[in-house]
């Protein structure tokens, strides 16, 4: 008999009933460090006092109105966006996926509207994840995501990441838009140099083409800028957020250029619940904490620490652990023994991390940290790989 959840994940037998901080508790009191962040969600730890305030505040004044109307957290967490970044509009969704959506819209509504209606390809590159929708899967287009629920959304050129060659050989006139993680995270935590962000923006301007930018999990300070691709001073024409924004309650966006975004004109796309007052309410809580030059230091400082300890764990269990990569607070350590076995000795020392693609496992723990919880979090994951050690004995 199915379950009465749909069975679509494999879940650890694990359950919380309390957050607090980095810290997860279940209902035996047992108590779990956190590096998971619900997937690079929780970016300011859980029960945040702040966030807690501003949806407690929001829920009291008004839960929901349409888009019809206007709504002031709306609003003001627009602003914020559009002044801190490249952008000069948003638009707010649920998901990442939703942002994946409206991104691709965005792209071949701005052709069709310069009068290139057949300008409808999209690059992307393997390895990458956009989302779950048939659009999302398209995009990333593993034999994984798509198998059986075709037929794929046509329109999409998969290439290899880091390909230089096969990019500028593709890359034409005919090109849409090209979209990228500017640090591929379910793909296993691979970075893409800041040389070749440049050289792919370069690459875009010489031939008009859109870059879209899936900041999705490596954004809202995750790297230790408000966005990546900060770190390579490019800017990107449509970027898609998510995750880290609402600080765990559901919000998603898309931001662009004035120019990028001039074919969404009224009636050519809406969402009910997107920009919802209690989302944007805690969203634009967490902007205001995240975008702050002084938390931005500390994400850089905590995350120097941790990969510093990493690093040094990963020197002294050379049986477990190949090497550390990513940037920020969006950690990856390529295991030699399988990153499964690794995610459940760490359940067994009390602390959770998520695995990725290529044999890694991701640690994305909440932004603001605190040291002892860096190091108690290094004490975790070593007994975890002494177990492991001793289980190969
Ligand atoms: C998680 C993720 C998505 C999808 O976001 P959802 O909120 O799960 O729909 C898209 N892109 C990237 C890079 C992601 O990490």
């Amino acid at each position: 008999m199915i379950a009465s959840i749909l069975p679509t994940y494999t879940r650890a037998p694990l359950s919380f009933v309390k957050g607090e901080g980095s810290w997860l508790i279940d209902a035996d009191g047992r108590r779990f460090l956190d590096l998971g962040a619900g997937i690079a969600v929780n970016a300011l730890g859980h029960a945040n006092p702040d966030l807690v305030a501003a949806l407690t505040e929001q829920a009291n004044a008004v839960w929901h109105v349409s888009n019809l109307y206007h709504i002031p957290a709306q609003q003001k967490l627009a602003d914020m966006l559009v002044d801190d970044t490249f952008a000069d509009t948003v638009f707010f969704t649920n998901s990442g996926t939703e942002a994946c959506e409206l991104a691709i819209k965005m792209a071949r509504k701005y052709w069709f509207d310069k009068g290139q209606p057949d300008r409808t390809e999209i690059i992307t590159f393997n390895g990458s994840f956009h989302g779950r929708s048939t659009a999302a899967i398209a995009a990333a287009g593993s034999d994984k995501m798509v198998k059986g629920f075709g037929p794929v959304l046509e329109g999409f050129t998969h290439l290899d990441f880091g390909d230089h060659d096969a990019l500028n050989a593709a890359i034409s006139e005919k090109t849409a838009a090209v979209l990228v993680e500017p640090v591929q995270g379910e793909g296993g935590i691979r970075p893409m140099p800041d040389v070749c962000l440049k050289g792919l923006r370069d690459l875009c301007d010489q031939f008009g083409v859109l870059l879209i930018l899936d900041e999705v999990q490596c954004g809202m300070g995750r790297t230790g800028k408000l966005f990546a691709h900060e770190w390579a001073g490019i800017t990107p024409d449509i970027m898609m957020v998510a995750k880290g924004i609402g600080g765990g309650f559901p919000l998603g966006a898309v931001l662009a250029t004035e120019d990028a975004a001039s074919g969404m004109t009224v009636g050519t796309h809406g969402s009910t619940y997107g920009g919802n007052p209690l989302a944007c309410a805690v969203g634009a809580r967490v902007m205001e904490i995240v975008s702050d030059d002084g938390f931005l230091a500390e994400v850089n400082r905590k995350s120097a620490l941790l990969r510093q300890k990493l690093e040094g764990l990963v020197a002294a269990h050379p049986d477990v652990f190949e090497t550390v990569r990513g940037a920020g607070m969006m950690l990856g350590i390529k295991c030699k023994v399988s990153n499964a076995d690794m995610v459940q000795a760490g359940f067994d020392a009390g602390v959770i991390t998520i695995p990725a693609a290529d044999n890694v496992v991701r640690l994305l723990p909440a932004l603001n940290i605190p040291d002892e919880d860096i190091t108690k979090a290094i004490d975790k994951l070593e007994q975890a790989a002494r177990a492991l050690h001793k289980e190969d004995a």
